[in-house]
């Protein structure tokens, strides 16, 4: 038998996993020292309290003959209609109309992300933002794809736009953007459908940050966006918007214009689906479908205010301290150019060392982030504001 070579072409090491190892270390060798983690992409705020309701209720359907539940309903992929139909709500207010039947429930954006490339053949060119989420790369390298990358930098404020002379058939954007906090405007956005139309290609579109928009002006979803019906798939997670990185919830819409090589996407993804997955537990989906409920809306907001606030914290930082990044506003992330001119990892060990503060390497995101350095604010307000005291100290 042979092996799927490609997995030998990956780095040895998750990058987050090299930064744990590290962490570990660290922390072995000093016992005494208080390290705080601004490398954190997991929440920290548990689950509001419409959620846990909802969920307590579904796990006590689940305890009675009359209410239990097994395998998901067969229509939808296995996703029950109240949620389902508080997704389209959660749609509608922001001016964008789905129907149910382009919605499929997933256990989060991470397991779609990859999952949705088993649609499009191993030969075709995927266009990547460097730097970017680092599972992006990995999937689509695991299928020996060619992966093409755009740029983002300091000049284009680290959202690439499209070029002409780049013919790609698979284009990914994350915006709000992981690692870097960058979120694209609508006119910048219309750029990338109007290409993606040109050039034939597929839109795989991450909105796993939507909710941490506070310009009104930004677009939350790339549907909003006239034509991308056309070229674009959505991924959704209930992760960062409402703390289900544990629960594991997710949503991913593919739109019925979208057709390629004579087939639907939709039908396609639907087939896929209803061969390798059974669905999202009852009770996540009960849990999600309590998110976009009036109260549930609320409190979520509350949550992501919070971390809002720790955004401010490090910005303001940041700003004392005159170091360029991006990012912040919204979204949990802050991109930072590293102090001195140091590289991405020597900046982690001087943090680590001298501050016992953690943060990302940038350069573990692609080669455009070398020298630059990924902080969240998904940490405790107390913990953001005794690492930030710490690199003021450190740092001035
Ligand atoms: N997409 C991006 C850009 C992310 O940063 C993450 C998690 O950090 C995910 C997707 C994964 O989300 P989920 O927990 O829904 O799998």
């Amino acid at each position: 038998m042979k092996i799927n070579e490609h997995f030998l072409d990956l780095s040895e090491n998750y990058l987050f996993s090299t930064v744990g190892a590290k962490v570990s270390a660290f922390q072995k060798a000093h016992p005494d020292r208080k390290v705080i983690k601004l490398s954190i992409g997991d929440v920290t705020c548990p689950l509001a309290p419409a959620v846990i309701a909802a969920m307590h209720r579904a796990v006590e359907d689940l305890a009675h003959a009359e209410s239990f539940k097994g395998y998901g309903p067969d229509r939808y992929c296995y996703g029950y209609d109240v949620l389902i139909d508080s997704i389209k709500g959660s749609y509608a207010r922001k001016g964008v109309r789905i129907s149910s039947d382009e919605v499929f429930i997933s256990d989060g954006a991470k397991s779609d992300l990859g999952n949705l490339l088993d649609l499009f053949s191993a030969d075709n060119a995927v266009l990547i933002p460097d730097p970017v989420y680092p599972a992006y790369v990995d999937s689509n390298r695991m299928a020996g794809r060619r992966v093409l990358f755009a740029d983002a930098n300091e000049e284009n404020g680290f959202l690439p736009m499209p070029d002409e002379g780049v013919d790609a058939d698979l284009i990914y954007i994350c915006s709000p953007n992981n690692p870097t906090g960058a979120a694209y405007n609508r006119q910048q956005l219309k750029a990338w459908v109007d290409y993606a139309i040109r050039k034939g290609a597929v839109i795989l579109y991450d909105a796993a940050y939507e909710y941490f928009i506070e310009d009104p002006t930004l677009p939350r979803s790339i549907f909003e966006i006239e034509g991308a019906r056309e070229c674009a798939i959505e991924i959704c997670s209930y992760s960062k918007t409402a703390g289900f990185t544990g629960v594991r919830c997710g949503y991913t819409v593919v739109p019925k214009e979208l057709n390629r090589g004579g087939a639907s996407l939709n039908r396609l993804w639907a087939r896929r689906q209803s061969t390798k997955f059974n669905g999202a537990s009852y009770i996540a989906q009960m849990g999600a479908a309590a998110v976009f409920t009036e109260e549930g809306e609320r409190e979520i907001a509350a949550n992501i205010d919070y971390y809002r606030g720790n955004a401010k914290t490090i910005a303001h930082c940041l700003e004392e301290l005159g170091i360029w990044y991006t990012g912040g506003k919204n979204s949990p992330y802050l991109w930072m150019k590293c102090p001195n001119g140091m590289k991405s990892w020597e900046f982690f060990d001087h943090l680590l060392e001298r501050a016992n503060v953690v943060g990302t390497p940038g350069s573990g995101f692609g080669k455009n982030g070398e020298g630059f350095f990924r902080l969240t604010a998904f940490g405790t307000a107390d913990s953001t504001l005794e690492a930030c005291q710490r690199m003021r100290e450190l740092l001035k």
